[in-house]
């Protein structure tokens, strides 16, 4: 039902924490990309999801294979690609605790995904479709992208977006929030952290309220501001509301966007499913999005990694309203 598309890498995630990248003494291999992170994070939540994207015949790609599938999540839409390898990043907390990344993304299997290889018969079957603009930094995989969003839409699927700002693979800042504002018009939900939200309108956000006015006027007719510890704001046509984060010990806050978009869409599903209409959705209906997307992503916060720190339905379901 709730299909990811884009980018699916391997993470090497340094230690000791607090150190710049370069002085990592040793690396932890972890399963990553956000639109990854959110299939296996609404598959957790009990949501049926499924995987677009490509990865390398090599032992990486195995182990991501694995991954999704040992989560239930749908992998027809999981292409190999025998000529590039998988996609590497490697990423460490800074003394700020500041992700520092370093991609290794050149060429590699996921910016490789290709107009004429999208599984059809899955996006037919998409009622809500996610994506990043990671995938949208490079061809071909920024024109498949597109090109899944429109068959999606016109199968009548949702279509979600996460910025995902990861300024270093876009040639320039003007061209990164060109694209994203693009992207954001064939969107239904939009959901980006404050950071981003300043990145895009300068200041037109001004205050988080006024961005997300400005934002709606953009496209989108849903949009979601996290807010760190500070929670979230979540406006739609009709309402805004604005939620308190769950107080938790938070030791490893990265993924906590992605688990906040998945508790997000897997009660956005469930609306949609009771045949609630995105336009009309009231108070009552934004609450419970944020508040799942709150808990999904404070449980995530209580463990360290993304993947394996992503919380069951059970949990969040005692914590969210
Ligand atoms: P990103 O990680 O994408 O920059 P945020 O920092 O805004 O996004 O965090 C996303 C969500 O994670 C927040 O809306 C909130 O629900 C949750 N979160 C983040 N930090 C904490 C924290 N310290 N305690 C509880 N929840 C948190």
């Amino acid at each position: 039902d709730v299909v990811s598309i884009g980018e699916i890498l391997i993470d090497f995630v340094g230690s000791p924490k607090g150190r710049p990248l370069a002085e990592a003494t040793d690396f932890r291999r972890a399963a990553g990309g956000g639109p990854a992170n959110v299939a296996v994070g609404v598959a957790r939540l009990g949501g049926r999801t499924g995987f677009i994207g490509k990865v390398g015949r090599d032992a990486f790609g195995d182990h991501l294979e694995q991954i999704l599938e040992e989560n239930g999540v749908d992998t027809r839409g999981l292409l190999r690609d025998d000529e590039a390898n998988t996609t590497l990043v490697f990423v460490a907390l800074n003394e700020k605790a500041v992700p520092e990344f370093v991609f290794f993304r050149h060429g590699t299997a996921d910016t490789r995904l290709d107009p004429a290889e999208l599984p059809q018969e899955v996006l037919e079957d998409t009622r809500i479709l996610h994506f990043s603009s990671v995938s949208l930094t490079v061809e071909p995989a920024r024109g498949a992208t597109l090109e899944a969003v429109r068959l999606a839409r016109a199968a009548g699927a949702i279509i979600s977006f996460d910025p995902n700002l990861r300024l270093s693979l876009w040639p320039d800042a003007v061209k990164a929030r060109q694209e994203i504002l693009a992207a954001m018009k064939l969107a239904d939900v939009v959901k980006l952290n404050k950071e981003e939200l300043r990145f895009l309108l300068g200041t037109e956000a001004e205050t988080v309220a006024a961005g997300v006015t400005a934002l709606l006027a953009r496209g989108p007719r849903l949009v979601a501001v996290t807010l760190g510890e500070d929670g979230a704001l979540l406006a739609g046509i009709e309402s805004k509301v604005r939620l308190p984060a769950f107080p938790v010990q938070a030791v490893d806050t990265t993924g906590a966007g992605d688990a906040f978009m998945a508790g997000m869409l897997v009660v956005l599903a469930e609306a949609i499913q009771q045949g609630e209409d995105l336009e009309a959705l009231d108070s009552a209906w934004l609450e419970r999005l944020g508040s799942w997307g709150n808990a999904a992503a404070a449980l995530t916060c209580t463990r360290p990694g993304v993947i394996p720190a992503l919380p069951a339905k059970e949990e969040v379901a005692k914590l969210a309203t």
